[in-house]
């Protein structure tokens, strides 16, 4: 069957061919270490995984990279500010290495919450400075570099297309209107490949270079490893919708200035965002919301799974816990239903159908994962089919949702007297609003494994899958 993805360099749905017939190449821009993700990030992973998981239930062969930027992410994309790795080391008196690895670890233990499947590879930028360095040598050679103020900088004005994905009418922006003037650049769009001590001077990250010690630029980064993994050209690259603008545009700079190959990349997927009252979730603000705070209060990640589902990757997704609890919900039933209809999978009862087909359309159509959850309610709800083949079909449309329905246990908890009797006290403190108490009492349940549900109906107390 067909596939359609939206390419942003397009902006057009497009039928998806393949460089290698049923492989596919696919790099995901991965997290910034130097914080935990908020929700707002892991959307876009989530969006990731669906397009690995979409491929691989097309039967593709599916190479996805995903890197890990340790070093040379400073606070503006556009090369001004600190680093924001070594910013945080201060902050916390820890070493630049020990903030990179703590939180990547836990950008893993919440993708894992989220049933997000590993990529193929994952690369750490500190681990690819050989491949970077090789890769700016190229641009050098082929003209397109100048040295200034102890950094090396790419010169766009020597790229024809630069800008093209963002459609960037070059004359019509002033100078400091998209990004800080930087006085070394020749040319305000003009960024940074290799910075020296020159930039800052207690970098804890350095390595030597042809163009003296430093350290590399954050869009160097994902061109050289994106290249080493998957070839000078490849099929498929994702970012948030940020990433239009400065990073994906000056990335395609240097790869096709290194390389000759055009296209680099054949098809461009942007998310959109996840916004909250505020407007867009960010790190650097310092509000937002992680999975672990949704955890504390009593959400399991596959709730804020099913809630990424549930709007398109294309529309901004506005958050708000009203929003969340109709997610659970949803989900809620979805799983009851499951348990309910598990019980009777020895009947078989075939009527011909075509939600496979359907299901299979709604994915493969630029991932309209809405419509393929539609399919699967239709599925549940329809009185003409058995309980073996709502099962089966729905455990095949998991392969691709990841809400983890094949491993669904009865979670009803049987309380011991003393567990009951804090239930009660908790049901009280909320009715005098005591929100401290209760969420006292709610930590005492979740350090024991269950988790306190609030229902019209009263608390309800379930096992934790985490
Ligand atoms: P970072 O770790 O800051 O490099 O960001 C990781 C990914 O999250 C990038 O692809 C961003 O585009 C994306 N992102 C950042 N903020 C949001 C948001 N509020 N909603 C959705 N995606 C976001
Ligand atoms: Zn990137």
């Amino acid at each position: 069957m067909e596939i359609k993805l939206f390419n942003t360099m397009s902006r057009k749905k497009e039928l998806f061919k393949p460089i290698k017939k049923d492989e596919v190449g696919f790099y995901g821009c991965g997290p910034t270490v130097y914080n935990y993700a908020h929700i707002g990030n892991l959307r876009k992973y989530i969006l990731d995984d669906l397009i690995n998981r979409m491929f691989r239930y097309n039967h593709f062969k599916v190479n996805y990279v995903m890197n890990v930027t340790d070093v040379g992410h400073l606070s503006s994309d556009a090369d001004s500010g600190e680093d924001k790795i070594k910013k945080q080391a201060e902050k916390e008196k820890k070493s630049a290495y020990d903030i990179a690895r703590f939180y990547e670890d836990r950008f893993f233990e919440d993708t894992a919450k989220l049933n997000i499947l590993k990529p193929d590879v994952t690369c750490r930028a500190t681990e690819h400075i050989k491949e970077i360095i090789n890769l700016i040598k190229k641009i050098e050679k082929n003209g397109y570099t100048y040295l200034s103020g102890g950094n090396l900088y790419f010169d766009v004005s020597k790229f024809k297309d630069y800008g093209k994905l963002a459609r960037l009418k070059m004359d019509e922006l002033k100078a400091g209107a998209r990004i800080e003037v930087d006085k070394n650049k020749k040319n305000p769009f003009d960024f940074v490949l290799w910075f020296t001590e020159s930039k800052f001077k207690n970098q804890e990250m350095l390595w030597e270079s042809p163009w003296g010690i430093g350290y590399p630029g954050w869009h160097i980064e994902c061109s050289a490893m994106s290249i080493e993994y998957l070839g000078n050209q490849f099929d498929i690259h994702t970012g948030g919708i940020d990433h239009i603008n400065v990073h994906h545009t000056n990335e395609i700079a240097q790869s096709e200035a290194a390389t000759g190959k055009k296209p680099w990349v054949k098809c461009w997927i942007h998310s959109e965002f996840l916004v909250a009252d505020k407007g867009k979730m960010s790190k650097s603000s310092g509000e937002f919301l992680t999975l672990q705070i949704l955890i504390n209060k009593g959400y399991d990640p596959l709730d804020y799974r099913y809630f990424c589902l549930n709007t398109h990757y294309r529309k901004p997704l506005m958050f708000s816990f009203e929003a969340l609890d109709s997610a659970r919900n949803a989900r809620e039933r979805l799983n009851n239903k499951i348990l309910e209809i598990r019980k009777n999978v020895g009947y078989s009862h075939k009527t011909k159908n075509d939600y496979s087909i359907k299901f299979k359309e709604s994915v493969n159509d630029d991932l309209n994962l809405p419509k393929a959850l539609a399919v699967l309610w239709k599925v549940l709800d329809d009185p003409e089919l058995g309980d073996r083949e709502k099962y089966d079909l729905v455990m095949d449309f998991d392969s691709v949702l990841g809400l983890g329905l094949e491993d669904l246990e009865e979670k009803t908890v049987e309380l011991n007297e003393k567990d009951k009797k804090l239930i009660l006290e908790r049901e009280t403190a909320r009715k005098n609003k005591d929100w401290k108490k209760a969420d006292e009492i709610r930590n005492i349940f979740i350090k024991k494994g269950y988790i306190l549900k609030d229902t019209p109906k009263g608390v309800k107390v379930e096992k934790s899958n985490i």
